[in-house]
């Protein structure tokens, strides 16, 4: 058996891993790359293997780095199944929709370039038309219920904790060339206890080989109900100066996850019941795709929903889904909150709001996920006193708050609480999914304090006979 890294190797992103065995080929996940705009149009738009000769893939979970280059999948010759959970299948329908809009939009602003520079056109890395197609390749199923995804192969999906949906894969392969049975478990991303919505990630008792993220290896979070508890207080200090509060998030999963936070903290009364905007049209559609999929949610959620209904609508709050209800937002003067995308302040409706309320000092910025360096979310997390957006400077005079506990990614002491759980300890362990220096901080600790052997941190392309 062999496995070929196409991704998420020595990074976060891109997620695409390939195993070949018996003569097949199964893709674990399809992602997009997402680096700078010229490095990442290259790398996506060329697969770096014929995508006719894949015969089935697994899609771990809807994150755009591990679904998003599907569509070009189908478009280039694949006529496989796709096999996910049913939640990762509905968020996929609203997501790679939007993310074809995205390479829609990103082709027109190169086309403009090349223009000028008297260069021909060149076509999106896929389209609308694609993205549909590619749904018809889905196969979904459910969690904890085997499946054989080739001949020989079974795979079942575990609960990740990440994100609605989101899977731990575990194979179970007759590796006919070398005559045994292997257990290969691929983490996914995996999630932390605690995390609202949705389960906490499930334990495997063995693997064989494993691949496993490495996003926070050498990170701690603060425990998430300190950030619930952190969120209370800026919420109120604020109201208490009359201010508002925009927070920029990504639109799936951390919205809601907001959403129904706020929900909890009004009916416990904890918080005041201001008026809550959700601004965001894609942030929308998911709101609509997690209240199809109960299936997926924890006690607590299902327990909330007994007593108060939908757990992401509420008196105070507003889906703002046209550009004049999002406007009218600019002319509100009592205290509220607006919850808007895209995550990092980079584009879309968030840059207006902090646009219009960044000046004024009784307003608070709350930043809630990881910020990339150099975008707009990072500079405000560093402190500077000026940023610029749409081209005009502003002095950053509101407050700026950072809560890091709402993460959806397990960290350091959580990732290896996770794997020291495998009792019969795996013979090959993958890190993926994982800057070098987290990937490398988490092999040593796996190999030093869980004794794990062979634990290798593939390059990109690399691959491993085993
Ligand atoms: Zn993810
Ligand atoms: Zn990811």
């Amino acid at each position: 058996m062999k496995i070929t890294f196409h991704g998420a190797a020595r990074t976060v992103t891109g997620s695409q891993h390939l195993i070949e065995v018996n003569d097949q080929r199964l893709l674990l996940d399809c992602g997009l790359y997402q680096g700078s705009r010229k490095e990442s149009f290259e790398r996506n738009r060329n697969l770096p293997f014929d995508a006719a000769s894949v015969d089935a893939m697994i899609l771990s979970h809807a994150h755009i780095d591990h679904s998003g280059n599907i569509p070009n999948l189908v478009k280039s010759g694949f006529r496989g199944d796709v096999m996910c959970t049913f939640a990762t299948r509905d968020l996929c329908s609203t997501m790679l929709l939007d993310s074809a809009h995205i390479q829609e939009r990103d082709v027109e602003f190169v086309n403009k370039k090349r223009a000028r520079k008297g260069e021909p056109p060149v076509e999106p890395i896929y389209n609308v038309e694609d993205a549909v197609r590619a749904l018809d390749f889905f196969n979904a199923v459910g969690y904890h219920r085997q499946r054989e995804v080739l001949p020989g192969i079974y795979a079942t999906f575990l609960d990740a904790g990440h994100m609605l949906g989101s899977a731990i894969v575990v194979l179970d392969i007759e590796d006919r060339d070398a005559n045994r049975d292997v257990r290969l478990v691929f983490s996914g991303d995996l999630g932390r206890k605690g995390i609202p919505i949705i389960r906490d990630p499930e334990y495997v008792d063995h693997a064989d080989v494993l691949i496993m993220e490495s996003t926070y290896g050498n990170r701690t979070h603060e425990p998430y109900f300190d950030s619930e508890k952190k969120l209370e207080r800026i919420i109120n200090e604020t109201y208490k100066r009359g201010g508002a509060i925009i927070i920029p998030a990504f639109a799936v999963g951390r919205t809601q996850q907001l959403v129904y936070t706020l929900h909890k903290l009004m009916v416990a009364r904890d918080i005041p019941r201001l008026p809550v905007y959700v601004d965001s049209p894609l942030a929308i559609n998911t709101t609509s795709v997690f209240r199809l999929h109960p299936e997926a949610y924890d006690a607590e959620i299902r327990e909330f929903m007994l007593s108060e209904g939908d757990p992401f609508g509420f008196d105070s709050l507003r889906y703002a889904r046209s550009v004049e209800q999002s406007k009218e937002l600019n002319f509100l003067r009592e205290p509220f909150i607006v919850i808007s995308a895209s995550g990092m302040a980079e584009h879309g409706r968030i840059l207006h709001h902090l646009r219009n309320r960044i000046g004024e000092p009784e307003n608070t910025i709350l930043i809630v996920g990881w910020q990339a360096p150099n975008t707009l979310g990072r500079r405000l997390v560093e402190g500077e006193k000026v940023v610029r957006i749409f081209g005009e400077e502003h002095k950053v005079r509101a407050r700026v708050e950072v809560i890091n506990g709402f993460s959806g990614h397990a960290d350091r002491n959580e990732l290896l609480e996770w794997a020291g759980a495998i009792s019969k300890r795996p013979r090959r362990t993958f890190l993926v999914h994982g800057e070098e220096d987290s990937a490398f901080a988490l092999r040593d600790a796996l190999q030093e304090e869980l004794s794990f052997e062979q634990v290798a941190v593939p390059e990109l392309r690399q691959s491993f006979t085993v």
